[in-house]
């Protein structure tokens, strides 16, 4: 059984999803195909909601009747039989009465992810109207049958794999099967969704739950690169990766990946494969247990990041004054990316503000601190990177005109992190690409 996942690009035009059918139909193994919503849809759903949320039902159903409108446009070119164009419009006014009844409705929090789901379950219900119409056997299996988070929203793999493998042994002679991502139930039942750009993580965990061969992610790039393509001019495609090297990379916003769905696959030993529906026959990039090779492998770059310092003279000698600054972030359930340390000082780093006046409030009584926005950590991954001669003598000659604000190694053999003030970013990815690829 091998699962491949294809994203809202991937579907977002009816000749890309006659594209992903070819993709998916024939060869000799099971499939689970799961399908993100298609592009633009999740956006213009979150916004659908907001108007609700603010009781703006006239502008809610504007936005409701634009979407509704888009998808008409898409199953005139997606689809060419007049029965299956009755069909899809039959699951179009289906989907969007449900959006036009909720308006009536006091809006919630659980009927604002009620309206969240329905991207997943109009793209998969009508590129099961297109498969039928183009004659693919497959079955459509309702994710909402099988996915599920706990009260802390963490899925849980155990009871995913206990209603999946079932509900896939009741259909022994089905060869292919389609499946929303995103979309799950939570603790109360209620239909949820694994955050934003869930989709890779429902693969993920599907595939950890089916013990998959392969859990394969098609994107409209040829694998991850080693450096941000946006910003320098020659990137070149990774080709291997460990499960720790493109956590890290997708953690350090390497936007290929979505950072949670390492996990699952890593637990489970499914290789992950980042494929192009643009090149299919393009190797990609295949993230499995063990690097191929050691050396720097890819630069990450993360905007958006705090910086705060405590100074504090009780800190010399002291012990336990660490652990009751980590123990304010963890209050706050905000995560700490990067920590230095001196002897009366120590600087960490967090990718959310919004509570950082909270946590400043609660740091006082420790000492000063000075809190640094606006920038940027660079990460330089590679496996066993730590250890490799020249690699820091190398990334220190090349930021030598970067005024770098903190530097983190030996944490992780495959990691040195810099922080660096976000102007600097371009600058800095830049140089390193010359420095540590030898790429302008
Ligand atoms: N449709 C969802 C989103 O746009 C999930 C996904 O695409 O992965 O966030
Ligand atoms: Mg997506």
């Amino acid at each position: 059984m091998k699962v491949m996942k294809f994203g809202g690009t991937s579907v977002g035009k009816p000749e890309r999803m006659h594209e992903v059918a070819r993709l998916v139909s024939g060869g000799k193994e099971k499939k689970i195909v799961v399908l993100s919503a298609l592009s633009g849809t999740t956006n213009a759903l979150v916004e659908i909601g907001q108007s609700a949320a603010r009781f703006n039902r006239e502008q809610a159903q504007e936005q409701i009747n634009k979407l509704s409108d888009h998808y008409h446009t898409f199953i005139r070119q997606l689809l060419k039989t007049e029965v299956s164009q009755q069909m899809a419009l039959g699951i179009i006014r289906e989907h969007f009465e449900f959006l036009s009844i909720i308006l009536r409705i006091s809006f919630s929090e659980s009927l604002n992810k009620d309206i969240l789901a329905q991207g997943e379950l109009l793209s998969t219900k009508l590129f099961s109207v297109y498969l039928e119409e183009q004659g693919i056997a497959h079955v459509l299996l309702p994710a909402l049958e099988f996915m599920s988070i706990d009260a802390e929203d963490e899925p849980q793999l155990d009871q995913i794999r206990n209603r999946l493998t079932p509900l896939l042994a009741k259909y022994s002679d089905t060869d292919l099967f389609i499946t929303q991502g995103y979309i799950c139930r939570n603790a109360k039942g209620e239909v949820d969704n694994l955050k934003r750009g869930g989709s890779d993580y429902t693969a993920s965990l599907v595939a950890a739950a089916v013990q998959a061969s392969v859990c394969e992610i098609w994107t409209d790039i040829d694998g991850m690169h080693n450096n941000d393509p946006r910003i320098v001019k020659k990137t070149i495609p990774v080709e291997q990766l460990s499960f720790d090297e493109a956590a890290e990379l997708a953690y350090f916003g390497a936007k290929i990946l979505h950072p949670t769905c390492i996990w699952p696959a890593q637990q489970q030993n499914v290789p992950v494969k980042l494929l192009n529906t643009m090149q299919p026959s393009a190797a990609g990039t295949v993230i499995q247990k063990t690097a191929s090779s050691s050396g720097v492998k890819a630069i990450a770059a993360k905007d958006g990041i705090i910086a705060i310092n405590i100074k504090s003279s009780r800190m010399l000698l002291a012990y336990g004054f660490l652990r009751k600054i980590f123990e304010v972030f963890e209050k706050y359930k905000t995560s700490i990316d990067m920590v230095t340390t001196s002897e009366v000082a120590v600087s960490v780093t967090i990718d959310s503000g919004s509570n950082l006046k909270k946590i400043l409030r609660e740091l006082e009584p420790f000492g000063i601190t000075e809190v640094e926005e606006d920038q940027t950590i660079v990460s330089i991954v590679g496996n066993e990177i730590a250890e490799t001669e020249d690699v820091l003598g190398k990334i220190f000659e090349a930021l030598s005109h970067v005024p770098v604000r903190m530097v983190s190694y030996g944490g992780s053999k495959h990691n040195v992190s810099i922080l660096i003030p976000s102007a600097y970013k371009i600058k800095t990815l830049q140089s390193l690409n010359k420095g540590l690829f030898g790429l302008e």
